[in-house]
């Protein structure tokens, strides 16, 4: 398992796409009670769910970890995590620091990596070019953003996403990824 994990706007979603060219990695799809943004597709960024939905589910049991961030529930399902793992394959989870601390209170094993930007004034920046946020929600982010950083320490790596060329290199060398026969990029 390896967990990436890090404020909003931090370059997460960027750096697993990346990831997500070796074949041998398999992308941990959440479910969500936030509405899609453009260009995302149900089943396989997120799996959208209503709210009555997604409390069934808690209900069932289905999920590891949930969590409420600003103001949606997001949460990791079980099942698909197993059947991965038991493949071999690499299970990729990007998550809020909220449910990175609670899968490793769970004892869930696996590489931690937090993604930390170069600067807050850098995050800002980034988040205000991603175009998604309203001012409000922008500022509710940037401030959660400082209360996440100082959990930088309880992960097993930090990697700071200046250049992003050199931050996927990181994680790929820190997660044993490395260019090998049966690792080549999917086609
Ligand atoms: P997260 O998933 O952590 O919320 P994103 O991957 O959506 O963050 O990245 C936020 C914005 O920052 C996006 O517009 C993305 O293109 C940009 N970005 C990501 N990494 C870098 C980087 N190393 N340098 C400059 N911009 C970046
Ligand atoms: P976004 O709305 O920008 O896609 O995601 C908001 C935050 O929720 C991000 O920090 C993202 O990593 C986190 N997130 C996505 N999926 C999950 C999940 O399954 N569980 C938890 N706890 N957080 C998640």
């Amino acid at each position: 398992m390896l967990l990436i994990s890090g404020p909003s706007g931090c370059g997460k979603s960027t750096i697993c796409k990346r990831l997500l060219e070796d074949r041998r990695v398999v992308f941990s799809v959440s479910a969500t009670t936030r509405a899609p943004r453009a260009g995302e597709v149900d089943g396989q960024h997120y799996y959208f769910l209503s709210k009555e939905e997604f409390r069934r589910r808690v209900e069932a049991g289905e999920f590891i970890e949930y969590a409420e961030v600003y103001g949606n529930l997001y949460g990791t399902l079980r099942q698909p995590m197993e059947d991965v793992l038991v493949s071999g394959r690499t299970y990729l989870i990007e998550i809020d620091v909220q449910g990175a601390l609670q899968l490793r209170a769970l004892g869930v094993a696996g590489l931690y990596v937090f993604i930390a930007p170069p600067s807050f004034e850098e995050l800002r920046q980034r988040l205000v070019g991603r175009g998604s946020e309203s001012p409000e929600m922008l500022e509710r982010r940037l401030r959660k953003a400082e209360d996440e950083y100082r959990e930088r320490v309880k992960y097993d790596h930090i990697v700071v996403n200046d250049d992003l060329e050199r931050a996927v290199t990181e994680v790929t060398r820190l997660a044993g990824l490395e260019e090998s026969p049966e690792g080549r990029p999917a086609p």
